[in-house]
């Protein structure tokens, strides 16, 4: 039986294009769990894909789609019955292997959680691979130490998907939360997700450059890397923790050993991708347990498959407010 997708391909000129294709479910690839797709994210990594930046896909036609939530249809594995709901993230879904933005997926049970207690599917996309991050993000520094009673704690790439629910979680935990934004006209979405304070990037990145600057922070979550975080490592109080999670504005780093040798600070790199099963369990539960997802209602757009090339030309901008879910049916 046929199933309709993001079919996405590259002419003999190596030119990356996307359509809505209908596809027998022959052409699924080999797995033990087939589902039906409620929803799927839209992730800047899914801009990548969607326009055959960054080498993530080798093999076309490609189904791209990193993130998605939906219903068992078959299992060939004890864990997933039928009608089970269950959630994926990771594992190179939608990059290596066929992923989200179809009606159905074909996947291996080792990389399916089955969908924590009180959340919908729509829910579990919300959140996403962005609030698996932020999540992961978060036990990280505070595995390091940090508490609330720590100081002021900065999320760069505010107002975007990792970013915006770093934001919520962390405020909801009771951390004072510090946004550095390239877009003022989300002050007041980010203001009222429990942000206390905003930087402006462009005002953050102007300030003189020196090798150690007035301490600020206890920690960081840094969504961009490149010159904001090279700049905000210099801003770290001492015994500070940064989680450095994204790429956004570049995969560059340029630092000096200061801030690590004269005020302890530590950088933690966080990856959601190949996270073991008992890590995203627990960190599921700790997000159904602690993320508002009603309040976050601003910050969700839904989409379906043929509005997602526009809208993978939006995230790799900056443009995308929040998350954006993608319905494939
Ligand atoms: P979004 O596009 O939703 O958010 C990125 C945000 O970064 C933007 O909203 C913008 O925020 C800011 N930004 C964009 N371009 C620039 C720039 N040139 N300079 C400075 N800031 C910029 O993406 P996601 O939230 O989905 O992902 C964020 C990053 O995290 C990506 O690099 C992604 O690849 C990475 N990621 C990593 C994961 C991991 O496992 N390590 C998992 C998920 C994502 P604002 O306008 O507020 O400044």
């Amino acid at each position: 039986m046929g199933f309709r997708a993001l079919l996405t391909d590259r002419d003999d000129a190596g030119k990356v294009s996307s359509a809505v294709t209908e596809i027998d479910e022959a052409r699924l690839p080999e797995g033990n769990v087939t589902i039906d797709i409620d929803w799927a994210g839209l992730n800047y990594k899914d801009g990548l894909c969607l326009t055959g930046g960054g080498g993530l896909v080798r093999n076309y036609p490609h189904v791209a789609g990193v993130d998605f939530a939906g219903t068992v249809r078959d299992s060939a594995d004890d864990r997933y019955a039928v009608g089970q709901k269950v959630v994926l993230t990771g594992w190179r879904v939608g990059e290596v292997q066929w992923g989200g933005f179809a009606e159905r997926a074909r996947v291996n049970a080792d990389w399916l959680v089955p969908l924590p207690g009180g959340l919908s599917t729509r829910d579990a996309m919300v959140v996403g691979t962005a609030g698996l991050t932020a999540m992961l993000s978060i036990n990280r520094l505070e595995a390091a130490g940090l508490t609330p009673a720590s100081g002021e704690v900065l999320v760069t790439g505010a107002a975007g998907g990792v970013g915006s629910i770093a934001t919520a979680l962390l405020a909801k935990l009771g951390y004072t939360v510090a946004t550095l934004s390239g877009r003022p006209q989300h002050a007041e979405a980010l203001t009222a997700l429990g942000a206390a304070s905003i930087v402006d990037r462009n005002e953050f990145l102007a300030q003189p450059d020196k090798p150690l600057e007035s301490s600020r922070w206890a920690a960081a979550i840094d969504c961009v890397g490149g010159k904001v975080l090279s700049k905000l490592l210099k801003q770290v109080k001492y015994d500070g923790v940064v989680a450095a999670l994204g790429n956004a504005a570049g995969i560059g780093l340029e630092t000096n050993v200061l801030p690590f040798i004269l005020r302890g600070v530590t950088l933690i790199g966080i990856d959601s991708v190949m996270q073991p099963f008992d890590t995203r369990i627990a960190a599921w539960q700790r997000i159904a347990e602690t993320f508002d997802i009603a309040a976050y209602g601003d910050l969700v757009r839904e989409i379906g498959l043929e509005e997602l090339p526009a809208a993978a030309d939006q995230i790799l901008a900056g443009e995308i407010k929040g998350r954006v879910l993608v319905r494939p049916r």
